[in-house]
């Protein structure tokens, strides 16, 4: 596992605190975007497709931490946009380890090696460079040349420096078991600490709609890839064997979207890190007024294909932490990858897609304008 023990039993008894007290909802991983804006544009990527006026918005220092001392969750990963071009980054990061809390930071590490001085190695702190495959693979994915060469410099050198670096993986449609098999092979010999592997969720404003994965697919392409490692076992993943066992088709989960809750420039989003269906002004509001049983697969047309980490590992946590013997037969003998598949959500009843993300942008802009206006007035003023 790629996962250290003093992370894994911090969360294990945080779970068993919150099971105990009967807490019906509790957060596992506040997922942090500090700005949208990224330097690169990926063919998958739903996350960056906003006017010039929002992406220039960035959650401040004290924005950051205050999202950490209302939400408590013990992990913090920072996405965005790329949170390496937020200038005070490494404060947010100091801040939140100062607060106890376990932090990842996803990057595509195009500017990692540059910035890497601004930061201190620490055992709760993790670097996450996004690796969607080999060299062909990924530049493909990020649309650009060159930046699967950077980004294993960026690894070398990061590790070189003393930190702990994962790697996270997105999969599409078009991918060959086999070269994703070889390509997890090759980050053990870089110094990758762990692994995130997921299915890239279909987000409706990424330019690419063609090569999303349904979940039939999701699952026959995680069973050939994992049985090329021994079942899985021949990779340090950075997450749960029973998510894995989820993508392999061994597990009928409902989605758990208020373990990742997620704080943008936006405010709190409704109702998880995927979809922006509505936004809250503080943690406490999120929890207590998203109608939660309208989304997850079954629930949802948005939620139909959608297996990805943020949604689904806080379920097959929670799940290995009520039935460790199921977490540790996989982890002794692998996910299991032939012989039938658990049964699916059935999809009949599902509520139809709203498409909303107009208005809010709008309603932002406006915010942006108002906001503009009145400092443009209290400017005055005060000359
Ligand atoms: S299935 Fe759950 S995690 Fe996935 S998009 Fe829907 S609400 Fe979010």
């Amino acid at each position: 596992m790629g996962i250290p023990f003093n992370q894994m039993a911090r969360i294990g008894v945080y779970i068993l605190k919150n099971e105990i007290r009967g807490t019906k909802r509790y957060p596992l991983v506040l997922m942090l975007e500090p700005l949208f804006r990224c330097n690169l544009a990926c063919a998958g990527c739903g996350k960056i497709d906003y006017p010039a006026p929002i992406l220039n918005q960035r959650l401040s220092v004290d924005d950051c931490l205050g999202a950490a001392d209302e939400c408590p969750a013990p992990v913090v990963v920072v996405a965005g946009g790329e949170p390496l071009l937020h200038r005070e980054l490494s404060q947010i990061v100091e801040g939140l380890l100062a607060r106890g809390k376990f932090v990842t930071i996803c990057t595509n590490a195009l500017l990692l090696e540059k910035k890497l001085g601004q930061y201190k190695p620490h055992k709760n702190f993790n670097w996450s460079v996004h690796l969607d495959g080999d060299e062909a693979m990924h530049d493909k994915s990020v649309c650009q040349a060159g930046v699967y060469e950077k980004a294993v410099s960026a690894i070398r050198v990061t590790k070189a420096a003393g930190f702990r670096v994962n790697i996270n993986c997105t999969l599409f449609n078009d991918v060959q078991p086999e070269k994703v098999a070889r390509f997890l092979d090759t980050m053990r010999p870089l110094g990758v600490d762990g692994i995130t592997i997921s299915p890239g969720y279909a987000y409706e404003r990424a330019p690419d709609q063609q090569h999303f994965l349904n979940r039939r697919s999701t699952k026959t392409l995680f069973r050939e890839i994992l049985k090329r490692g021994r079942n899985g076992r021949n990779w340090n993943f950075f997450q749960s064997g029973l998510f894995l066992d989820f993508l392999a088709g061994n597990q009928t989960y409902h989605c758990t979207p208020w373990g990742n809750p997620t704080r943008t420039v936006f405010g709190w989003q409704k109702p998880c890190y995927l979809l922006g269906e509505g936004y809250a002004k503080t943690f406490r509001e999120l929890m207590d007024t998203t109608d939660w049983d309208t989304y997850g697969t079954g629930n949802y047309e948005k939620c139909a294909d959608c297996m990805v980490h943020s949604g689904f590992e806080a379920t097959a946590v929670k799940d290995a932490v009520r039935h460790p013997l199921k977490l540790l037969a996989i982890t002794l003998k692998g996910v299991r990858t032939n012989g039938p598949m658990a049964p699916e959500i059935p999809l009949d009843r599902q509520r139809s897609a709203e498409y909303v993300f107009s208005r809010h942008v709008e309603q932002k802009l406006e915010e942006i304008r108002t906001s503009k206006s009145n400092a443009e007035i209290s400017t005055d003023a005060a000359e």
